[in-house]
């Protein structure tokens, strides 16, 4: 569950990153790439992880911090969990973003347009297809975090961060 976790969110930490050094490109690039999911994104998650995630988690929901540690610890799970986030993160962006570099460099990011933005394009408005298209996954994504959160309320932190369910 936290290299899920991390892996999932990983992608985005480029985004201000390029709003700030960017120089022009497009706020999603590198890590929202196939080559760099499996290089940078695969590091920085496991490192994340690893380093971060106990401390954090921790001090911020006040689960013990050594059994999220143990969850931590660097494995093939822990690998494999990441890059399930990670591409999870990549497949939940493809059909509402206007452009999408996960082919990036072989393919400009432009010419792979997402699915719900052609379709919400009312009279060729990319904008407002993105918009909608936008709203509409983040719906979708409501439904089961309020299932999640309604089904483990009793141990929704521990069920959150660690998967911890059997309490
Ligand atoms: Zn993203």
């Amino acid at each position: 569950m936290p290299g899920l976790i991390v892996g999932s969110f990983v992608p985005d930490i480029e985004v201000p990153v390029l709003w700030l050094f960017g120089g022009g490109l497009p706020d999603h690039l590198i890590l929202h790439s196939i080559i760099g999911v499996l290089t940078i994104g695969v590091l920085v998650s496991v490192l994340v992880t690893r380093f971060l995630y106990a401390p954090a988690i921790s001090a911020l929901f006040g689960i013990e911090r050594a059994k999220l540690e143990s969850a931590c610890a660097t494995s093939y799970v822990l690998i494999g969990s990441c890059l399930l986030g990670l591409f999870g993160h990549l497949l939940l962006d493809l059909p509402m973003h206007p452009y999408n570099p996960l082919l990036w460099p072989w393919v400009n990011p432009n010419a792979i347009v997402g699915i719900l933005v052609i379709l919400f394009a009312q009279g060729g408005n990319i904008e407002s297809g993105f918009a909608a298209a936008n709203q509409l996954v983040s719906v979708v994504m409501l439904v089961p975090l309020l299932a999640i959160v309604i089904k483990h309320r009793h141990v929704l932190w521990s069920s959150l961060w660690l998967d911890e369910t059997r309490k």
